[in-house]
This record gives structure tokens, sequence and C-alpha cells, in this order.
């Protein structure tokens, strides 16, 4: 059986004072949840996270990491110093840093095993855009990114990946309940064929667009394991009922 993990990427937003507040709002309507919950905060966020999070359901992860582990790149954060710092995940291969960022499946690859290494927990972010679903893209292009960033791993033991269609990402638009349940079970299929993966323990996430009131559809779904969620995780509220989806 999978425990349900249900993750917020907070992005680029916040300030010391609306975390506090987001994360002191969560752990008073949030006991004993069903699923695993993780907070990815903005990197200056993160100690403060994992100390308001301190012995609660609440564990925290960085939104990405550099593929290097030390050294002089300026700018970068080394796998090495979240695990220092208490972080348990690591979000790798967003949309928005293959967009804006220019990451290739080679870097992301390249993060993954360096982020394993080191001893985070990594998610794997994968998606198609509008126009390759629109082109019949969509499959292979996430088989493409999912094999990209794995073929060359050897451990993938805590491995999760999120299910992101960048079409569905801040647009309001969800990928409908079967629509999504497709892709996942492409996902699981493309994890089975793969040596040293038991693609019946892997968490597969969907992301995009989720929100209290289709969360509970989405985790319907015999192959979405939780969700990977951006504008709603940063209400309490809206966070927490979704939390309780799970
Ligand atoms: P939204 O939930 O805001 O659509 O963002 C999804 C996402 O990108 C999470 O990583």
């Amino acid at each position: 059986m999978r425990r349900p993990l249900v993750m917020a990427n907070w992005k680029m937003h916040g300030s010391r004072a609306s975390a506090a507040e987001l994360i002191g709002g969560l752990l008073d309507k949030v006991s004993e949840p069903r699923a695993d919950i993780a907070l990815c905060p903005s990197y200056v966020h993160l100690a403060q996270a994992i100390d308001a999070c301190a012995g609660s359901a609440f564990v925290v992860g960085a939104q990405d990491c550099s593929h290097m582990h030390q050294g002089a790149y300026t700018g970068e954060v080394a796998p090495d110093m979240l695990v220092d710092l208490g972080c348990e995940w690591v979000l790798l291969g967003h949309s928005e840093r293959r967009q804006y960022h220019g990451e290739s499946d080679d870097l992301i690859a390249a993060k993954l095993a360096a982020a394993v290494e080191a001893g985070l927990k990594p998610v794997l972010c994968i998606g198609e855009t509008r126009e390759q679903r629109e082109d019949g893209e969509a499959f292979p292009v996430v088989a493409r990114q999912l094999l990209g960033a794995l073929a060359e791993q050897s451990s993938l033991a805590n491995l999760v990946i999120a299910y992101e269609p960048v079409w569905a990402i801040g647009t309001g638009l969800t990928a409908s309940p079967d629509e999504a349940q497709e892709m996942h079970a492409y996902i699981r299929a493309q994890l089975d064929e793969l040596d040293g993966v038991d693609a019946d323990d892997v968490r597969l996430l969907y992301g995009g667009s989720v929100k209290a009131a289709n969360a509970a559809d989405l985790f319907a779904q015999p192959d979405i394991d939780g969700a990977l969620v951006g504008g709603a995780s940063l209400d309490s509220a809206e966070f927490a009922a979704i939390i309780a989806a799970a």
C-alpha cells in the first residue's frame, strides 16, 4: 500500500511573516493526517520552516538543488547543504526550471544523482505542454523526461514522480481524473521497465491546479498517490482541505 503524499510548492512566494502565519495555520488545522506532508518554501525560508515544523507531521523540502556537491558555483545550493539543514525532499525538473532556466534532461539527471547521493528524497517533475498534448506528443514527451532523468541512476529507493501537465499549472485548468489516471498508469508502466525500480512502490503525484474542490476525485484514481500543490498551498485552510482529501 502506498501512503499518500501531499506536497506544497510555494514557488517564489512569501516572507518570513507569511511563512510563519501559513505554517502556524496548517499546524492548527492538520492533526494526524493520513498522508505524508512536505512543504517546499524558497531556500531563504527553509531553516525557518524546518524549525517551525519540528515535531509535527510536516517535513520540509527544497524546490531545486545543484548537480554539484561543493565548489566555486556562485549562487548554487548543494544537496548536501540541504541535508545538513534538515531538508528531507527536493523537487527536481519542475517545468518552470525547464522553461525559464533552460534545464535539460541531462542536467536534471545529474541533479537527481547528486540529490540521492546526498541523502535527499527526490521528486522528479515531468509533464507536457499544451502544444505537445495537442500534437499527440504527451506520452512520448513524458517518457523522454522520465527515462532521461532515471536511466543512468543506480539508486532510486525513495523516488517520487510528479506528473504536472504544463497546461494545468497555475491556469485553473486541471487534467480530468481520467486524463491524469491514464498518464499515471503509463508512467508506472514505464517505471516497471527499469532495473532497480519496484514500480508498485513509487508514489506518483499529480500537480496542476489542484484545489480542495478537485482533490478527492484525483486521489480516488488508483495510480494517483497524492499531489504537488502550487497556488492552493499558500492558503492554510485550502491546503488543509487537500490534505484531508488524501
Ligand atoms: P498550481 O497548483 O498553482 O497549478 O501549481 C502546480 C505546480 O506547479 C506545483 O509544482
